[in-house]
């Protein structure tokens, strides 16, 4: 009885975790989130050292090296950016992109459908036509590319066993899955962290690829002028108990030591880590 009113306690504490992180999404701001990581310092071409070519090349990389592709890539996750799958648009015949935030799927169905978007992805296009050995003219090919392939922008909740709606994807599974910035962004502890990606998991085909970038040493990050969101602080280690934890072969993990002047005041990150990883 005392071991039930125990357990009782717990899932009540996890419900109200759960329901305070969404309530601090409730307030994020698409173009303010932009502003503060996908433009200079940040999002700098000039300077391989900024965060957002650094991403850019381990996406290619890790989708290159072992010449990954497929039917289905599915994105988790996605925010309002699209730099993501810029590279994994070329390598599969569906790719799904999927937010918990309604303004952010509409962010993302803006530039999709009408060509809008709240900043101007052009010169990211141009990087990885670049990384991919074709002319940075390439760019508009590639973005046409990447609106033919998306077939769906959906609501997805990490917190849910089954995260994605069923009828979207295949009962295997997706061949690739992509994730960056989402699961430690709206987990409240390690163990949370954890159980998201281990419902994330289940979209994946066995055998599939996991591309999954994270901040590192993190306990907020700005969601909107003055939204401070709680994130878990991780570190290298965790990630990779935690990917193993999950049923993962952990193939490759790098790491991106923070710059001093990528410490630009909309978070404490010390560092990102991207890891690829096969669901054995
Ligand atoms: N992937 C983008 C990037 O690389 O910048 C966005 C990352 S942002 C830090 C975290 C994202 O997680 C937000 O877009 C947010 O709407 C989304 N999110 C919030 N709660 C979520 C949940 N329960 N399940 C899935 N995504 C969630």
């Amino acid at each position: 009885m005392e071991k039930e009113g125990e357990i009782q306690k717990m899932k009540l504490e996890k419900l109200k975790t759960v329901t305070s992180m969404e309530a601090c999404y409730q307030g994020f701001d698409p173009v303010a989130y932009l502003r503060y990581n996908y433009t200079p310092p940040r999002a700098d071409f000039e300077r391989r050292n900024s965060i957002v070519p650094w991403k850019l090349s381990c996406l290619h990389r890790a989708f290159t090296e072992d010449d990954i592709r497929g039917d289905v890539l599915v994105d988790v996750g996605s925010g309002p950016t699209l730099y993501q799958v810029m590279s994994g648009c070329e390598r599969f015949d569906r790719v799904i992109l999927s937010d918990f935030l309604e303004v952010n799927r509409r962010e993302l169905q803006s530039w999709l459908q009408e060509g809008k978007s709240s900043i101007d992805w052009t010169a990211y296009f141009k990087y990885v036509c670049e990384l991919e050995g074709r002319s940075s003219s390439a760019w508009a090919e590639k973005a046409t590319r990447l609106r033919s392939v998306v077939s769906d922008v959906l609501p997805v909740d990490v917190h849910q066993s089954c995260p994605l709606s069923p009828e979207f994807l295949h009962p295997s599974g997706a061949d690739c899955l992509v994730s960056s910035f989402c699961l430690e962004s709206v987990s409240h502890d390690l163990l949370s962290f954890n159980q998201a990606l281990g419902h994330i998991s289940c979209l994946l085909k066995k055998g599939g690829y996991l591309l999954l970038i994270g901040a590192l040493g993190e306990s907020f990050y700005m969601g909107a002028p003055e939204l401070y969101i709680p994130v878990v602080p991780l570190d290298e280690s965790q990630v990779c108990a935690s990917l193993k934890a999950s049923g993962y072969e952990l193939l490759q993990l790098c790491i991106y030591h923070l710059p001093p002047d990528m410490k630009v005041g909309v978070d404490d990150i010390t560092g990102v880590f991207f890891a690829k990883a096969k669901k054995t």
